[in-house]
């Protein structure tokens, strides 16, 4: 049954029972009416369990009893929406999920060589060296996949590297030890970030956008904002000009 009162009700919150001998009144959680006859047009939300008055609903008695003899589920606006949501939510978690082991390196250039395999034994090479530098063990064969992003291209041999790895162990390690990364010469143009889904390259746009306004209304001009932080917890900070 798609809907409805009557027959589909069997304890609605918001039914109140007046008394033993009197019929089942259904409250509209719209309106607040109480409606008591029997013909009384309703609509049940099957996930809240709220009854929804036609009148409030915008719909016609034919609406209503098309819909009542639809299979449809039925839901009030409140319950699509937080649906809605959550469905959103399901999939970027899984995205994120995915994701969770892989780790992108930008800056490390590649070698002009037409074998794919040497190349990529190259970068190999050069990762395990990072990790290495970052005080992190980890051997050549636990670098389960290494890929440069992007098609092979002789004039620019700079394509951001996707690394799989066997855990996300090693990658929360890197981040936390970022500080060999950054304050060696050698990496000077090497950077490492997150395999970002869609939305959280959204978001980490959304804090640029929000570090440059608020840079732009810091009045001593001493200061400028700026994102920073582990993937997991990024956010815009408040840096002295000269530090940073
Ligand atoms: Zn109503
Ligand atoms: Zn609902």
């Amino acid at each position: 049954m798609a809907s409805t009162r009557k027959s589909s009700i069997t304890c609605p919150k918001s039914s109140q029972k007046t008394s033993q001998d009197e019929d089942e009144a259904w409250t509209c959680a719209k309106c607040t009416k109480i409606f008591r006859e029997p013909e009384a047009q309703l609509m049940e939300c099957q996930r809240c369990k709220e009854h929804f008055c036609i009148t409030c609903l915008k719909k016609t008695k034919a609406e209503y009893s098309m819909l009542c003899k639809t299979d449809a589920m039925w839901f009030c606006g409140k319950c699509r929406i937080v649906m809605e949501q959550h469905a959103v939510t399901d999939i970027e978690i899984e995205k994120r999920k995915s994701r969770e082991n892989n780790l992108i390196v930008f800056g490390i250039p590649e070698i002009d060589e037409e074998s794919k395999e040497v190349r990529e034994n190259a970068d190999k090479e050069r990762l395990n060296e990072l990790f290495k530098d970052c005080k992190i063990q980890l051997d050549k064969e636990n670098l389960k996949t290494v890929k440069r992003l992007g098609k092979f291209n002789k004039e620019k041999l700079n394509r951001p590297i996707l690394v799989k790895l066997p855990s996300a162990e090693p990658k929360i390690t890197l981040f936390r030890n970022i500080h060999y990364i950054k304050t060696n010469p050698k990496y000077e143009k090497v950077g490492v970030s997150n395999d970002l889904t869609q939305a959280e390259r959204e978001q980490e746009k959304r804090l640029w956008d929000q570090a440059r306004r608020q840079t732009e209304e810091e009045v001593s001009g001493d200061y400028h904002f700026r994102v920073r932080g582990p993937p997991w917890a990024r956010k815009v900070v408040k840096l002295r000009k000269l530090d940073s």
